[in-house]
């Protein structure tokens, strides 16, 4: 594949990774990892259940699309677009697969988008303890958009931005930075090696499979989660097997892991039954070459005085 073919695959992967990983793991969210037998050992399915049809997913996508139609519209980052979006969504189920309001919403989420309703404006250094995974779930869009026109700086800087919409806290904007960086650099077409090295130079990160089971929503070991499964297989499904198997919050992980893979092996590598079985897959599709294609992404607004 030429460069701007190259590009484009990994831009579609982490887009299509991203929905995918939600779609998957989404029905066995927060089952105990002893008890995800539903995963298939040769031909990993999506699956229905009650709450959700096959290849539907939740909140990590609902949002990201919020954040693409935004960056899209806006050609650019409008803080206040971005949240208005959040508002429709949470309120009357703007991306949502029925249109109602979401079935899946992040506490911290939750009461980001009430706050926003109040006082649009955050002043200060107003930072919460909390770190939630919902800033790097939703994340793909906003390096999408940046990849082609801004430097790995700035990207990171709009992704910590982003984050900070919703999940104010110094944890979750030091992650978001680096998942941003590590996927900016995945594009670029860093190997594992220096994406390893990288993240090392970073921060600590727990790498040992045997403590990753059964984990809440901490942006830290969905990171550390996501990782493992990019660095320990060498195809996008069979990390993503892993991922889904360690329980916990399962969309979420298989999100974060879908994209840094995504990005990681393309588009084309991504199992044919997923890429095309997923929800919206054509769209999916589509926005990721738009926000590629965009021919700049500057800030235009923030609501952080
Ligand atoms: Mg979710």
């Amino acid at each position: 594949m030429r460069n701007k073919e190259k590009l484009q695959d990994k831009a579609r992967g982490m887009l299509v990774g991203l929905a995918v990983g939600d779609a998957l793991g989404a029905p066995i969210e927060f089952l105990p990892a002893s008890a995800i037998s539903v995963i298939d050992d040769e031909i990993p399915h999506f699956h229905e259940n009650s709450r959700l049809p096959k290849g539907v997913w939740t909140d990590d996508t609902e949002m990201a699309l919020c954040l693409a139609d935004s960056l899209l519209a806006s050609k650019g980052y409008d803080s206040y677009d971005i949240m208005m979006k959040f508002v429709a969504w949470c309120d009357n189920g703007y991306r949502t697969y029925d249109g109602k309001s979401p079935m899946d919403i992040g506490v911290q989420t939750a009461r980001a988008i009430g706050e926003f309703k109040d006082e649009p404006v955050i002043f200060g250094d107003d930072t919460t303890e909390s770190a939630g995974n919902g800033a790097i779930m939703r994340l793909a869009p906003v390096i999408i958009a940046n990849l082609g026109v801004s430097d790995i700086d700035a990207t990171a800087q709009m992704a910590v931005l982003s984050a900070r919409e919703t999940h104010n806290s110094k944890t979750a904007e030091m992650v978001t930075r680096i998942f941003a960086e590590v996927l900016y650099k995945i594009c670029q077409g860093d190997d594992k090696k220096a994406v390893a090295d990288f993240v090392d130079s970073k921060m600590e990160v727990e790498k040992d499979g045997n403590k990753l089971y059964n984990l809440g929503g901490y942006i830290v070991d969905t990171f550390a989660i996501a990782l493992f499964g990019l660095m320990n297989f060498d195809n996008f499904k069979d990390g993503m097997l892993a991922v889904l198997r360690f329980g916990g919050d399962t969309d979420t992980n298989g999100a974060c892991y879908g994209q840094l893979a995504g990005a990681y092996y393309g588009y084309e590598a991504i199992l044919e039954e997923w890429r095309e079985g997923v929800y919206l897959s054509d769209e999916l599709v589509k926005i990721a070459d738009e926000l590629l294609e965009m021919d700049e992404c500057p800030v235009i607004r923030t609501r952080f005085r």
